[in-house]
């Protein structure tokens, strides 16, 4: 949802809340598209503090398919996310004013709510999700899940603390 902001600073010291769906069906990160499999309605509310100032401060909760970090399988993972803004749409030097043009969801005076959300679920994205703390992850030989059964090549039966020093390999690999 866009909200014009030009609009709502004509007047001095309006507030006015907001509830609007989040409609964006997934979030991409790590170039990875995660699904969204539910959202709560964003509870926005503005406030025009005056002299072109306008803070926001908002609540939603959005739920995304993120795969496990050993087996692959998908994980419900819950973001919380809690929105606290403010614009100065009267900037008084350079640095002002790129603040408001570097932030992607403000196009002139339009706010786009769901890259805002979108923009706070980035920022709390975790670097690892796991199905289970005790995930043990698929054969790196044929790829079987051993969550799920065993496979016939040497060395499948990785037990969790082996799994664990994996997965800090793994992250060396992505850097
Ligand atoms: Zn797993
Ligand atoms: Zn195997």
């Amino acid at each position: 949802m866009i909200i014009s902001l030009s609009e709502f600073m004509s007047v001095k010291g309006q507030v006015k809340t907001i509830q609007a769906p989040f409609e964006l069906k997934t979030i991409a990160f790590n170039n990875m598209e995660h699904e969204v499999v539910k959202s709560k309605p964003i509870n926005l509310t503005l406030a025009h503090t005056g002299e072109r100032k306008v803070e926001i401060d908002g609540k939603t909760e959005v739920t995304l398919l993120i795969s496990c970090n050993r087996c692959l399988s998908d994980v419900e993972v819950d973001f919380d996310i809690h929105i606290e803004e403010e614009f100065n749409f009267n900037p008084r030097n350079e640095d002002e004013i790129n603040e408001l043009k570097e932030v992607n969801y403000l196009n002139e005076y339009d706010l786009d709510l769901d890259l805002l959300v979108q923009d706070e679920i980035i920022l709390d994205f975790p670097m690892k999700v796991l199905c289970n703390d005790d995930c043990k992850g698929l054969c790196s030989k044929c790829g079987t899940n051993l969550n799920k059964g065993s496979c016939n090549c040497e060395n499948t039966s990785l037990d969790p603390r082996m799994a664990a020093i994996q997965d800090i390999f793994n992250e060396f690999k992505e850097v």
